[in-house]
């Protein structure tokens, strides 16, 4: 990284005296996609059941639910919300949130079809999150990482100041408690509501990154349906191992903005997690029920791998 980028500390939001605030466990699951009310559930029975996006054959949507939000017939992996992926990724109760309280602000102003500040108070209610990561440290068959997890729902999980300070004080509290980091990933790319402010982002979450591996501690990835454009460009490629869940969309710009830059037949398929497997940008593909499993595999293997200096 050029001599420009580079700083002693990455992270910007009120420096002063900060230290990583814990304030709780993660809260329950809001209101909303995957944590509905059985007895409500009940009055609307047309709810019970969906088409699959994939084999469009009718699934019972509490199967899919229960098997991790996939779809039980032909395995397709539906995106999950942050609560759940902690849940699936830590031992019971060990997750401490860190961060909790950081909200994004509308600096620029932003009015469209609709105002920035419309756009993260619908957002907030429909997710119960403040932004569209969760950092923090859990353990994992008791053994400490720190974990950051995006959730799609959050405006496309697209990734505006609090989502690269979010992740950059987490990779620089990892860094110096010498802990593995494990970051999942899914997004739409910058959150262009906050214009240059969320593009400087893909630096300082890159710069951070980088520190924390010049320590030779391990950082895993986890692509996710669909990670695209600024976070892929940025700490979602840099992981010391990407692993991604089958078919999970990932590439930087959309097939048809590519195809017109560079007037070349695109290969079939070619922004998949299955091939980009094949052309050596992701690690190993990951079905989500072995994922935890997996996970915990890894941790052993890089376990006592940092550099002592
Ligand atoms: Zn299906």
């Amino acid at each position: 990284m050029a001599p420009l980028f580079r700083k002693s500390q990455y992270s910007t939001l009120n420096m002063t005296g900060r230290k990583p605030v814990f304030p709780g466990k993660l809260v329950t699951p809001a209101p909303g996609a995957e944590a509905t009310d059985p007895l409500k559930r009940r009055e609307i029975p047309e709810g019970l059941w969906e088409k699959c996006k994939q084999c469009s054959e009718m699934v019972f949507i509490k199967a899919r639910q229960e098997n991790n939000n996939v779809c039980p017939k032909c395995g397709y992996h539906y995106p999950m919300t942050a609560a759940k992926r902690i849940e699936l990724l830590t031992d019971k109760d060990s997750f401490v949130e860190m961060d909790a309280d950081l909200e994004s602000v509308d600096t620029l102003k932003f009015e469209g079809v609709d105002s920035y500040v419309g756009k993260l108070a619908a957002s907030k209610k429909k997710t119960g999150l403040k932004d569209a990561v969760v950092s923090g440290t859990a353990t994992l068959d008791g053994k400490k990482y720190a974990l950051g997890v995006m959730d799609f729902r959050f405006l496309g999980a697209s990734m505006g100041a609090v989502v690269g300070e979010k992740i950059t004080r987490l990779v620089e509290y990892a860094a110096k408690e010498k802990l593995p980091l494990v970051i999942v990933t899914a997004s739409g790319g910058a959150r262009m509501y906050e214009g240059m402010i969320s593009l400087m982002q893909m630096a300082k979450t890159s710069g951070a990154v980088e520190k924390y591996q010049a320590l030779g501690l391990p950082y895993i990835v986890v692509m996710t349906h669909p990670t695209t454009a600024g976070v892929t460009a940025s700490f979602a490629s840099l992981g010391d191992l990407i692993v991604a869940e089958p078919g999970a969309l990932i590439g930087f710009a959309g097939p048809r903005v590519i195809k017109d830059t560079t007037q070349a037949n695109l290969p079939e398929g070619f922004q998949t997690a299955e091939f980009l497997l094949k052309k050596g940008l992701i690690d190993r593909i990951i079905e989500r029920k072995n994922l935890r499993a997996e996970l915990s595999l890894l941790l052993d293997y890089f376990q006592n791998c940092a550099i002592s200096k």
